[in-house]
Formats: C-alpha cells, sequence, structure tokens
C-alpha cells in the first residue's frame, strides 16, 4: 500500500521554479469565476456548494439528501432522479442549441461528420431503441470496443438514456485485454466496427473481438459499425451479429424515452489503464459523476457558448468519459473529436485541425507536448492558432520546460494553461487552476477545485507542513468519486481507504503542497526512490534531463545499489539531430547532478528510441524496472508497442553508457 513517504529535503528541484504567469487581465474580466469568494463558499458549506451547482442539471426527482457518508461508501443527491442523455442531449436538442454542433468529428483519413444537438439527440434516440430491442435492459452492462468514431458517444449515451452501463474498452486493446473486460463486467451486448484507421493501417476490431468472443461466452449481441469497409474481409455470425446501420434503420425515429434513473445508477465501469497492475473496473454512478464533470468542464475550461473545445484524448479513458461526453455535453459545448495520432500523416495535424475547425481551448497531454518539443516549434509555426484562448494539461506531471514551451509555441503566450490533476477513480478535476483566477506556476497543478479538500500526510496520515512532500489524499469526498471496483468492494476499501483510516482516500500519489499552499504532483508513491536516504521523485529527475537541450523524454526508475540502497537509472528519448554518444551520456549525469544535486546524479543512462508507454500514452516504468532488474517483463496488455520492449531491452544489454 501507499505509505511511503517522501521527503525530498534539502533537494529543492522543481520549487525552484520562480516562473509565474497571472491570468491575462482581458481573460480574467470575461472568465465565468473571477471572484475567490467560490472557494471560501466551498469551504464553509461544501454540500451546500455542490447542491446548488447541482441544481443546474436536470433532474427528473429532486433529491432528498445532498450526501450521505458511509466511509468507505458515499451516496450523493440520495433519493433524486435523473438521465445523463437528458442532460448531454434532450435539454440542448429542443433549443436554442438545435442546430448548434454539439460533435464535430474528424476521421483520420480526412473525412468528417458534424452532429448537432438535434441530430444526436436523433441517433441517441435510435440507438438506445436498438438496444432494447437486442434485450437490454436497465442495468445490465454493454461493451464498447469502437475507434474514435463518432458511434462511440452516441453508444454511450444510449446506454445511458437506458439506464445500462457502459464498459468502454479502447480501440487499441488486444482480443486479450478485451476478453478480459467483458468478462469481468459481464456485458450480453458488445458494439465494435469493421475496423479503425490507426497511421494508414487498418486495425482489425471485429476480427479481435471475435477473438475475445471466444473467450467471452456470455456476449449474446454484437453491433458492428462499419468504418473501414471491411465487410468482405470479417465474419458476421448469424444470430449474434448485425450490422450498426441496419439496426439502427429497423428502430425507426420514434424516439426512446429516457429511463429517470436513481442519482447512484451506475452510469459505466471503466478499466484503468494499469499503470501500477491489474487493471481495475472503476463504477461511476449518475447524478455526483455529471455534476462533477460538469462544473468542472465549465469552471476549469471556461466554456462559452461559442467556443470550440477540443480534447485529445482518446474516450477509451477517463479524460475522454468526462472531458468529450459527459463535461462538455452537459454544457451544451460543441467538442472536437478525432480519430488519429498526431504525426499522421504528417507532424502537424494537429495544428492544422485547430486552424481549420477555429479550436478555442485545447486539453492534452504532457506526453504529447514533450512529443511536439521533439519534433520542433516549426510544425505549429505552419499554422495559424490564433483562435486558441485556453491550454490544458492532464495525465502525468507536466515538466516546466514542457509547460512553457507549450505556453510560448502552441499558446502564443497568451493563452492561460490549465495543469489538472485527477484520476480515473476522481472522475472530475480534483487540482487545476481556474483560469481566469489562479495565478500558474510551470509544472505546478496549483489549488484544489472549490469544495474538494486535498492534503500531504506522512506515512502516519499526519499532514506534513508546507514545503515538505508526502502522500496526497483527499478529506473530504466529492461528487464524482468512484463508488466501488466493480465485482471488488474488498480491493477497493483496501486500495483507496485502507492506510490513514476509513474516511481517508489515498491517491497513490507523491506531492508537495509549497509555501503558498500550491500543490506539485511528485509521481506514483510505488515511483519514488531512496537514494542513500534521500528520497526522490521520478518527476523531478525526469524533468531535470528534459531541461537538456538534447532530450526530447526521458523515464527515471530505481536500480540495486550496493552502497547506496537504490541507484538511478535514466532512459532518454532525443530530441532529432541530438546523437546518442558516451560524452552525451556523461554530459547528462553533469547536468542532473547540477540542477538537483551530486545525490541525483544517475549511475546509468540509456538512450532508446521509444520508451514503453501504456495506452494512455504514460510512462510503464514497471517494465523499465522489470528489465533492469531482469526479471520477466510483466502485464503488457496495457503497452502500446510491445517492439519497444524489446528494444529497450537490447539497449540494455549492449550500447549502454554504465558508469
Ligand atoms: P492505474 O491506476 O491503473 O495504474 P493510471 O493511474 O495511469 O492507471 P489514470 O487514472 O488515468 O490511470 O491516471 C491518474 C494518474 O495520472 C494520477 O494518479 C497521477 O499519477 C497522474 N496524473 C494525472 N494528471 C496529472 C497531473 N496534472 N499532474 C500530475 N500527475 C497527474
Ligand atoms: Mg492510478
Amino acid at each position: 500500500m501507499a505509505t511511503t513517504t517522501i521527503v525530498t529535503g534539502s533537494i529543492e528541484g522543481l520549487l525552484q521554479e520562480e516562473r509565474r504567469y497571472p491570468p491575462p487581465p482581458a481573460f480574467a474580466a470575461a472568465a465565468n469565476v473571477r471572484d475567490p469568494e467560490v472557494y471560501e463558499r466551498a469551504r464553509r458549506d461544501p454540500e451546500g456548494f455542490w447542491a446548488e451547482a447541482a441544481r443546474e442539471l436536470t433532474w427528473e426527482r429532486p433529491w432528498d439528501r445532498v450526501m450521505d457518508w458511509t466511509p468507505p461508501t458515499v451516496k450523493w443527491f440520495v433519493g433524486g432522479q435523473i438521465n445523463a442523455s437528458v442532460n448531454c442531449v434532450d435539454r440542448h436538442a429542443h433549443g436554442e442549441r438545435r442546430t448548434k454542433p454539439a460533435i464535430v468529428w474528424e476521421g483520420e483519413p480526412g473525412d468528417e461528420r458534424v452532429l448537432t444537438y438535434e441530430e444526436l439527440h436523433r441517433e441517441v434516440n435510435r440507438a438506445a431503441l436498438m438496444l432494447k430491442a437486442l434485450g437490454v435492459q436497465k442495468g445490465d452492462r454493454v461493451t464498447i470496443y469502437l475507434p474514435m468514431v463518432p458511434e462511440l458517444p452516441i453508444a454511450m449515451l444510449a446506454c445511458a438514456r437506458i439506464g445500462a452501463p457502459h464498459t468502454v474498452v479502447f480501440g487499441g486493446f488486444a482480443p486479450e485485454a478485451l476478453a478480459g473486460r467483458i468478462n469481468d463486467s459481464g456485458a450480453k451486448v458488445l458494439i465494435t466496427a469493421d475496423g479503425g484507421y490507426r497511421r494508414g493501417q487498418i486495425v482489425p476490431l471485429k476480427q479481435n473481438a471475435d477473438r475475445a468472443l471466444a473467450a467471452a461466452p456470455g456476449v449474446e449481441h454484437v453491433v458492428v459499425v462499419e468504418r473501414v469497409g471491411a465487410a468482405a474481409g470479417i465474419a458476421m455470425e448469424p444470430g449474434r451479429d448485425r450490422w450498426w446501420h441496419e439496426a439502427m434503420a429497423a428502430v425507426g425515429d420514434g424516439g426512446c424515452p429516457p429511463e429517470p434513473v436513481d442519482a447512484e445508477h451506475p452510469l459505466y465501469i471503466l478499466y484503468t489503464s494499469g499503470t501500477t497492475g491489474k487493471p481495475k473496473g472503476l463504477l461511476h454512478t449518475t447524478g455526483g459523476y455529471l455534476l462533477g464533470t460538469s462544473l468542472t468542464a465549465k469552471w476549469v475550461f471556461d466554456l462559452k457558448e461559442d467556443d470550440i473545445y477540443w480534447c485529445t484524448a482518446d474516450i477509451g479513458w477517463v479524460t475522454g468519459h468526462s472531458y468529450i461526453v459527459y463535461g462538455p455535453l452537459a454544457n451544451g459545448a460543441t467538442a472536437v473529436m478525432f480519430e488519429g495520432t498526431p504525426d499522421y500523416p504528417d507532424k502537424d495535424r494537429f495544428w492544422d485541425i485547430v486552424e481549420r475547425r477555429r479550436v478555442t481551448v485545447f486539453y492534452t497531454a504532457p506526453t504529447a507536448i514533450r512529443g511536439f518539443m521533439g519534433w520542433g516549434a516549426e510544425h505549429p509555426a505552419k499554422h495559424d492558432l490564433s483562435s486558441l484562448r485556453l491550454l490544458g494539461t492532464v495525465g502525468e506531471p507536466i515538466n516546466p520546460e514542457a509547460w512553457v514551451w507549450y505556453h510560448e509555441h502552441i499558446g502564443g503566450g497568451r493563452c492561460p494553461i490549465v495543469d489538472t490533476w485527477w484520476q480515473t477513480e476522481t472522475g472530475m478535476i480534483m487540482i487545476s487552476p481556474l483560469p481566469g483566477m489562479t495565478v500558474t506556476k510551470p509544472g505546478s497543478a496549483t489549488v484544489p477545485f472549490p469544495g474538494v479538500e486535498p492534503d500531504v500526510v506522512d506515512g502516519q496520515g499526519n499532514s506534513v507542513p508546507l514545503g515538505q512532500g508526502g502522500n496526497l489524499v483527499l478529506r473530504r469526498p466529492w461528487p464524482a468519486m468512484a463508488r466501488t471496483i466493480w465485482g471488488d468492494p474488498d480491493r477497493y476499501a483496501a486500495q483507496y481507504f485502507g492506510s490513514y483510516g476509513p474516511a481517508v482516500y489515498v491517491t497513490g500519489d507523491g506531492a508537495r503542497r509549497d509555501e503558498e499552499g500550491y500543490f506539485w504532483l511528485m509521481g506514483r508513491v510505488d515511483d519514488v526512490l531512496n537514494v542513500a536516504g534521500h528520497r526522490l521523485g521520478t518527476m523531478e529527475l525526469e524533468s531535470a534531463l528534459v531541461s537538456h537541450p538534447a532530450v526530447a523524454e526521458a523515464a527515471v526508475i530505481g536500480i540495486g545499489h550496493e552502497l547506496k540502497g537504490q541507484g538511478i537509472a535514466a532512459f532518454a528519448r532525443l530530441r532529432v539531430g541530438a546523437e546518442a554518444t558516451d560524452a552525451l551520456a556523461e554530459e547528462l549525469r553533469r547536468h542532473v547532478a547540477e540542477k538537483i544535486g551530486p545525490i541525483a546524479r544517475p549511475d546509468r543512462v540509456y538512450f532508446v528510441a521509444e520508451l514503453p508507454k501504456t495506452r494512455s500514452a504514460k510512462i510503464m516504468r514497471r517494465l523499465l524496472r522489470d528489465i533492469a532488474e531482469g526479471r520477466v517483463v510483466g502485464d503488457t496488455t496495457t503497452l502500446t508497442d510491445p517492439g519497444v520492449l524489446a528494444e529497450i531491452k537490447a539497449s540494455y544489454g549492449g550500447a549502454e553508457a554504465v558508469e
């Protein structure tokens, strides 16, 4: 369990960051939230704060009590009834937003589809009827294994409409991973596609699904979206399989009345990426989740009626659930959805989309930003990015260099950046600037969202003084928190509430709060190294490496060391033009020692072409550790490109620079 204490002692690292970015005055003047009173109000009366915001949603029946908290079990809006698809679609589809684009979709080959709220409403209704026709009832689980196509949010909202929890499985997962998730959730229906595009190649989703289904006998019906026209290449099993477009046409436009569900009714199950081990199915419920995602979307992304908002995440991850689908649509926003990758066909694909679609709010991951940095600023420079007014990041700590690069080369020096800390488990953004008010510091996720109460504690659960590191915990329930791990409530209780008493949620992340109360995320507690008694966050070390002009991306792990207890192994991916030489390895060691202190000098430096990442683009340090320690490589089902591992292993045994 996550009870390690991080005390970096004299190593100031990140806290030396002195740059400050106040909100630009014009941005601040027009921002959705401008009055710092919201923090005070939420502190005085958290439940009242959430209840007031919840009144903005459309309820079928009002709640009796705002919250019931019997740790670790929480219920929000007890007695209330609500429907997520009504809030995300119906209430916009009949009024002024009727003809407003809800989803602006662009496919990898360049095809497009724009769904207005009215059109989205029609599609969601049909899909809901189709599911009912297949016998799906309230409470039944539906697995969705699709590429990033409009049918994906349509299917999710259709499930929500009839009260059937969805479980979206990222389209890049292999059959075995899909089968595991289908079986764990007990789904009876699978929605998939004939294929998907990835860098010009076709991903054989239906074939993967067929293989998965051989090991997942509970599935009775499969609905297949035609995406790539691979009809000839796939087998449709009579009785079990049908085409999406045929089934949708068959049900007609009669409309499907929304099923009012209890606020605590399951909305979805989502399996986490598995950076730290066996995937777990986090269960999110309806009322509190909708409130948390819609309010944070409105305040953190400052969503306005005419914004074109683009979150580049895949809907297969929680970021896509909360901030492509539920949060933005509940606000009646226009969300861009993109099927492809940032470097196909060229390394300026994202910037081309921003320019053509006049994107105003852009939300992506630090790993992507470091990728853009490595490719060079000439790619964004080719495009007019002047429509952008706000930038965001999520998924990992962002190193100050990448933050500043993003600010300058993407944001043109004028866009505030919201570095948003949250987790699959939290459902919603928890620590983040409010862009009209918060003075940002590159590398810090800044301050808790109103009503959220994080703390940094030592191994016994006592708050540590400002300026010190420790375990990040959450001391108060929030509406969008996961309610359990599907089928395994004991694991949920033990993993998240086991360490410091039943009412304290343990995030598993290390953090430090500076003298002004700003939070600096230090990476996972498990990723903290203990070098000769000094505790070093991997984040701090990687940040130092990436601040060297030759390094595009870095991962650091602890390795056994006779004298120091733990030594430091650094894996670096170089920028275009930099050469992997022993001299550079030595220079990097010196560089880190200068930035952080002699204790932080890496023992080994490896140059790699790629770092092993999860499907949600996080570095899998545990695999690097496995390689470093010569253990069998663990569960790799969530690894993007297994070839990366082979290459790293080879580099480990071969052309390494060892001190
Ligand atoms: P698993 O829990 O299965 O190992 P995961 O933690 O990678 O997977 P997510 O829930 O997608 O899956 O990621 C949440 C984690 O990502 C956080 O706990 C934190 O470590 C990291 N993270 C997310 N946003 C930020 C951020 N803005 N700053 C620092 N770290 C972040
Ligand atoms: Mg996690």
